[in-house]
């Protein structure tokens, strides 16, 4: 199944690395390794580490380090996760492999003694300032020519905020810029450089650095005699795989890069079996344990509203989820599927049909939604798509009046009320179904756990079928790894006679003058038009960023003199946001000067234009929520994103100009930032990956699920011999979630 790997016979040396005993202050560890064989003795990595009380401890507690088995954990800086400086935002933790060009000290003055370092960075995609705060004598290290790594925040400014920083251990890649041999110093650095090859760059904090950590590992490295193998032989074989402890060798004591990468592969698939473990017996848990009325095949009432109560056909992918349905609906088992789709890829009535479903069975059917506006939105429209259909459809907020939610849940309790629309106040006690047979939750990772299973309970025996509708557009390997444990259908093309949006990626300058030009003859004919800014307001920090207060003034008086503008940005009052969506809503206002905040919930059909400021700071999916806001009504439309970054420098500007399927732009920002971050995903998954990258580790994670699959139909409870330690491993790793299941 996968593939063998070549460096997986690695294996782990038990001698002790020199530091251990050289240290001045041994730990533990080094007595103990004199007494010749040893016995791998677990329990001591679960001691606290002797690094005392002071800032050192500190700082390793902050990293979540209290003991040897955390240390231990806590990996190195995965090369992989470099990213280029032409791609960093504002905001973000980044690392960086640099070369340093030129080097400023600061000194400090006043009371307050800071000194600060700048240093001009580059590699091949472009330059950045660095600040290094208080060491003035990295001045002497890092001169012109060292290769460093560097982690740190970028501010507004675009200058790095150094937070650790260390030699780049791996040799000049190809592009990233020669060193010239006849500078004395370039020598005395290199041998520096090969001194400190070895030394792998981990995540700092304030009060420990790379260095320490590093130092502290070289003592711990005979603890890894310690480090039990978790996997059986068989899973170990099958997949190619180094042992546990030779992966954890490889990782910290890099000895070339095939190792490297084999200890890698090792860790990494570790993480993506107990994630996909810990999903499919929640999974199996969930089947075994639960039972949920079977609603048979389609019904008249369903059917007809499909044939003739809707105004429109069903796209291909619509109908293709209701099939899916049909068949989840059918099981005496509670359905648990994930619909994906855009905003306005028609999941709504996706929704209803499931709930049709269980009217015409003489069931009822619930949809929770996370705002109280949502859910009046969703009532609205579900009573419109069901006009011609007699199914009432009621509302339940926490502002429904007193005597209308008496009557209402008196109707729900008996069975006369079909379906019921609301917010997590039908998560309440007091409302009691007769028969729930269906409930949708829209927006789902807007929800939490207990309140997906308060809902489970409204069903007196067993448990609803449950639909989950989600807008984010996740690629089908995450959607693997993040909702392993549910059936997932995609909504990807969108209702016919959508308008596409021409999107144009242009620089400042004329790209500008254009991009107004347009906004004023849209507003000519009688559109509307928003321009979208990074930031609210002016600050010290804003550098080259434009602020929209001050580029609404700005405009006011140059490009979009005489226009009716608008200003809409987080920071203002709720009275005055209010005032400024309604005004723009009725068509008082020709552009809405504005930050992201009209991402969401705004639609005005009758804007065709957005232009973006500064748009190399917003995100791959954010221009793409942003752009939605467009393209809503019968007028063709277009977004400019004005940019100073060249568009050949900028592969999100290329993206979003060249695709419009969100599902197609979310496959390229994983590809461009990697799975560290998995936007928009639920918490109650697996949903960060430490070590595995998507989608590079693709396969691994195919292989791991199939392992996975293989383990949970042979021993759901992990109670075999061969299974015992994963069971304790995925128990420690998930902690309460496993809990109930795992028998403690
Ligand atoms: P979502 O909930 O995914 O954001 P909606 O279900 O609200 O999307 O649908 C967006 C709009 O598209 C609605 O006005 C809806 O009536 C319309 N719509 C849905 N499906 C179709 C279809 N197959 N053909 C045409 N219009 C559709
Ligand atoms: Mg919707």
């Amino acid at each position: 199944m996968c593939a063998a790997n070549p460096a997986a016979s690695l294996r782990w040396d038990d001698r002790p690395g020199p530091s251990a005993f050289a240290s001045a202050t041994p730990l533990r560890w080094a007595e103990m390794l004199g007494a010749g064989v040893r016995q791998p003795r677990p329990a001591r990595l679960h001691e606290p580490l002797a690094v005392g009380t002071g800032k050192l401890a500190a700082g390793l507690r902050t990293l979540g380090i209290g003991t040897a088995s955390e240390l231990l954990e806590h990996l190195p800086t995965d090369r992989r996760e470099l990213q280029p400086l032409c791609a960093l935002r504002v905001g973000e933790r980044v690392t960086v492999a640099v070369e340093v060009r030129s080097l400023r000290a600061h000194a400090g003055h006043g009371r307050r003694v800071h000194s600060r370092l700048e240093a001009t960075v580059v590699d091949h995609t472009g330059s950045l300032r660095a600040v290094f705060f208080n060491q003035p004598w990295l001045a002497r290290r890092y001169v012109p020519g060292t290769r460093l790594l560097l982690e740190g925040k970028l501010d507004a400014k675009g200058t790095l905020g150094v937070w650790s920083h260390a030699l780049d251990p791996a040799p000049a890649t190809a592009g990233g810029g020669a060193i010239d041999p006849s500078s004395a110093a370039e020598l005395a650095i290199t041998r520096d450089h090969a001194q400190n090859a070895a030394i792998a760059h981990y995540p700092a904090s304030y009060g420990v650095t790379s260095t320490q950590i590093a130092a502290l590992m070289r003592e711990l490295r005979p603890a890894l005699a310690d480090v039990l193998e978790p996997l059986p032989a068989a899973v170990r074989v099958g997949a190619g795989l180094a042992d546990r402890a030779a992966a954890l060798a490889a990782v910290h004591f890099p000895d070339g890069e095939q190792q490297l990468a084999a200890g890698r592969r090792r860790l990494a698939f570790d993480e993506l079996l107990l994630g996909q473990l810990l999903l499919l017996r929640r999974r199996a848990q969930r089947l075994a344990r639960s039972w949920a009325p079977p609603l048979g095949q389609r019904a008249s009432l369903s059917a007809d509203w499909l044939k003739h109560g809707l105004p429109f056909a069903l796209t291909a992918d619509q109908h293709t989820a209701t099939l899916a349905l049909d068949a989840d609906l059918a099981r005496p088992q509670p359905m648990q599927r994930l619909l994906i789709g855009e905003v306005g890829s028609g999941k709504t009535v996706v929704a209803l049909y499931a709930m049709l479903r269980a009217v015409e069975r003489g069931h009822q059917a619930t949809l929770m939604a996370p705002t109280e506006t949502l859910a009046e939105q969703h009532a609205a429209t579900l009573t419109a798509l069901l006009a011609a259909t007699p199914a009432p459809v009621a509302l339940l907020t926490s502002s429904t009046p007193a005597a209308s939610r008496r009557k209402l849940l008196s109707q729900l309790r008996d069975g006369s009320l079909p379906i019921l629309v609301g917010t997590h106040a039908l998560i309440e006690p007091e409302v009691r179904f007769g028969s729930l047979a269906v409930a949708v939750i829209d927006e789902q990772h807007r929800f939490g756990v207990s309140q997906r299973v308060a809902l489970d309970a409204k069903r007196e025996q067993g448990t609803p079928h449950v639909l989950h509708l989600s807008a984010t557009p996740i690629p089908r390997t995450l959607a693997l790894a993040v909702y392993g444990d549910l059936d997932v259908s995609t909504l990807r093309s969108l209702p016919a006679g959508r308008q596409p949006v021409l999107t144009r990626a242009v620089a400042p300058g004329a790209g500008r003058r254009n991009a107004y030009e347009r906004v004023r003859s849209a507003v000519a004919a009688g559109r509307q038009a928003y321009v979208v800014c990074p930031l609210a307001s002016d600050s010290n920090d804003s550098g080259q960023l434009r602020a929209a207060a001050s580029e609404l003034a700005r405009l006011a008086s140059a490009e979009l003199a005489g226009l009716r503008l608008v200003l809409l940005h987080g920071q203002m009052p709720v009275r005055d946001k209010q005032a400024a969506m309604a005004a723009f809503v009725a068509g008082e206002a020709d552009v809405m000067v504005c930050t992201t905040v009209v991402e969401v919930g705004i639609d005005v059909p009758n804007a065709t234009v957005m232009v973006v400021e500064n748009a190399e700071r917003f995100g791959i999916s954010q221009l793409h929520q942003l752009r939605g806001r467009v393209g809503r009504g019968e007028h063709a439309s277009e977004c400019v994103l004005i940019s100073t970054t060249h568009p050949s420098r900028a592969p999100r500007l290329r993206a979003l100009v060249d695709h419009a399927d969100g599902f197609k732009l979310a496959e390229i920002d994983l590809e461009l930032r990697g799975s560290g971050e998995l936007a928009g995903t639920r918490q109650s998954g697996p949903d960060s990956l430490r070590v595995a990258r998507l989608p590079d580790d693709s396969a691994l994670l195919q292989c791991a699920r199939g392992h996975a699959e293989a383990i949970m139909a042979a021993d759901p409870e992990l109670c075999a011999p061969e299974h015992v330690l994963l069971g304790d491993v995925l128990k420690a790793t998930f902690g309460a979630r496993t809990r109930t299941r795992l028998a403690a």
